[in-house]
C-alpha cells in the first residue's frame, strides 16, 4: 500500500521544527507494509493545505496528515478537509462531553469556548480518540480516499499512530496478503562512497528486488537495503540474498548490521581472545575512550587510557622521548608508535591504540595540513601504523579519527 504523507505548520517551513512526525510515521508505517511515496510540507494557510491535500489524493488515494488540528485560529486542517470530501462539520456531543470530563478532571470548568470546535466532526468520519491530548484525529473515507488527520504534537500522534492507525491499515491489508517494507544495512568504515561503488561494481545489478542506498556518515557508509510489497517471510529472504550478494564486495571494511557500533565488535573481539586494552589519545580528546566504554561489559577489556594533549604530557605520562617529538614533530609516525608502546607498557596491557593528529581549523602546515592523522595499533609485539588524511572540520576530523583507530586495532584481532 502507497501513502503520501503531508505535515502541516508553519514552523516546519520556517525551520523552527523539525519534521520529526514525517520521519517517523513513515518508519512505522514500514513495518505494516505501508510505503510513503511522497512528503509535502505546508504552513498553516487553508489554500495550500487544500492543494497539497487535493493533489496527495488524487496521486496516491490514501493519505495522512498531522497538525493544525488545535483549536486556535492557526489550526484549519479538518476544515479543509471535511470540504475536500464534501462533509459538514456536525457537533458531536458525545466526544463534547469526554472533553468537557477531561478540562473538568483538570480543574478547568467551564471548558474554554475555543476547545467546542473540537468536538465538531466532519459527517461520516471516524474520530480516532486521543487520550493524551484534547484534539482527537479523524479518518475520513470516501470518494476522494482516505485522509487521516493527527495531531502534531508527536507524542499524541505517536499514540494514536500506535493505537488507531497501524491497526486499521492491518486490517485494510488483510486478503490482499499482507506485505512489509524492511530494510537490511551493511555497515561498511575505511573507505570513501565511490571506491565502495567501485569495489561492489556489477554486483549491484544482481540484488533485485532489493534496492541499495549509500549512506555516508563519519563513521564510514552505510549501505542500506530495501524490500517493500513483499510477504515477510520472502522479504527477510531478498534481504539476505541481496546482503550475500553484496558482501565479498566490501571485504574487511563491512564490520556489522543495521546499528552496530563497531566499538562494540572491537570490545567482543577483544574479549574473545582475552586482550586487555588502553588507549593513548591526543586529537580524539578521549573519544576512543568514550565510545570503548559506552560498551556494556567494558571492563572486562579496558584498562584506561591517557588524553596526552599536550608534549609535556606526553613525554611525563607516556614515555614519548622529547627528542622524537622535536626531531619529527608530535604528529608523525615515530610519536604514535611511541605513544602506544608507551601506554601498552604503563597499563600493562597487550592491546593498545594511539592518535595523533591536527584536527583543525588551525595547526596545519603544507607538509602536514589540517586533517592528518597518525594511528597505531598493538597487539602483543605486532603494531601497525597508519597515516590518514581525513575531510571535515574539527569534530569531524575527531570522530573520523577515533573510528579509523578501532577499525585498525579490528583488522590486527582477524588476523
Ligand atoms: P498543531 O497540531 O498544528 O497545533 O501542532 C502542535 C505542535 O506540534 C506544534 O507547535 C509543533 O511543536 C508540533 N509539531 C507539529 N507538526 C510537527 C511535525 N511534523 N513534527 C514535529 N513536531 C510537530
Ligand atoms: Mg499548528
Amino acid at each position: 500500500m502507497d501513502i503520501e504523507l503531508v505535515t502541516i505548520g508553519t514552523e516546519l517551513l520556517l525551520g523552527f521544527t523539525i519534521d520529526t512526525n514525517a520521519a517517523e510515521l513513515a518508519r512505522v508505517l514500514a513495518t505494516v507494509g505501508a510505503r510513503v511515496v511522497r512528503r509535502t510540507t505546508v504552513g498553516d494557510d487553508p489554500g495550500d493545505i487544500d492543494r497539497a491535500m487535493r493533489d496527495a489524493l488524487t496521486r496516491t488515494r490514501f493519505v495522512i496528515a498531522t497538525g493544525g488540528l488545535g483549536p486556535t485560529r492557526d489550526d484549519m486542517t479538518k476544515k479543509v478537509v471535511a470540504a475536500i470530501f464534501e462533509a459538514p462539520l456536525e457537533l458531536d456531543s458525545g466526544y463534547l462531553e469526554v472533553l468537557r470530563q477531561r478540562f473538568a478532571a483538570m480543574g478547568r470548568v467551564p471548558m474554554p469556548e475555543s476547545n467546542r470546535s473540537q468536538a465538531e466532526i466532519p459527517r461520516g468520519a471516524t474520530v480516532l480518540p486521543n487520550n493524551w491530548g484534547t484534539a482527537p484525529g479523524l479518518w475520513l473515507e470516501g470518494p476522494p480516499g482516505v485522509a487521516v488527520l493527527l495531531p502534531g504534537v508527536p507524542n499524541e500522534m505517536r499514540k494514536l499512530v500506535e493505537h488507531e492507525v497501524v491497526p486499521r491499515i492491518r486490517e485494510k491489508g488483510k486478503g490482499k496478503g499482507e506485505t512489509v517494507v524492511r530494510s537490511l544495512t551493511l555497515r561498511t568504515t575505511g573507505i570513501g562512497e565511490s571506491s565502495l561503488a567501485a569495489q561492489i561494481g556489477e554486483r549491484e545489478d544482481r540484488i533485485q528486488p532489493a534496492t541499495l542506498a549509500y549512506l555516508p556518515s563519519v563513521n564510514g557508509v552505510d549501505l542500506r537495503l530495501t524490500v517493500s510489497n513483499l510477504p515477510a517471510e520472502a522479504a527477510d529472504t531478498a534481504l539476505k540474498r541481496a546482503a550475500a550478494e553484496l558482501l565479498p564486495g566490501l571485504r574487511a571494511h563491512y564490520y556489522g548490521d543495521d546499528t552496530t557500533d563497531l566499538a562494540a565488535i572491537v570490545f567482543g573481539l577483544l574479549r574473545d581472545g582475552g586482550h586487555t586494552l588502553a588507549v593513548a589519545e591526543s586529537c580524539t580528546g578521549g573519544m576512543l575512550g568514550e565510545r570503548i566504554t559506552a560498551v556494556p561489559g567494558a571492563s572486562a577489556v579496558f584498562r584506561g587510557g591517557v588524553i596526552a594533549y599536550a608534549n609535556e604530557v606526553k613525554v611525563a605520562s607516556l614515555g614519548v622521548s622529547l627528542a622524537l617529538i622535536n626531531e619529527h614533530g608530535a604528529v608523525s609516525e615515530p610519536v604514535v608508535r611511541a605513544m602506544a608502546t608507551g601506554v601498552s607498557e604503563r597499563f600493562g596491557v597487550d592491546t593498545s591504540i594511539a592518535v595523533t593528529g591536527i584536527a583543525g581549523p588551525d595547526g596545519g602546515t603544507a607538509e602536514k595540513p589540517v586533517g592528518t592523522v597518525w594511528l597505531a595499533a598493538r597487539v602483543q609485539d605486532r603494531e601497525q601504523v597508519m597515516k590518514r588524511r581525513f575531510l571535515g572540520e574539527r569534530d569531524e576530523v575527531r570522530a573520523r579519527s577515533a573510528q579509523a583507530g578501532l577499525d585498525l586495532l579490528r583488522h590486527m584481532l582477524r588476523q
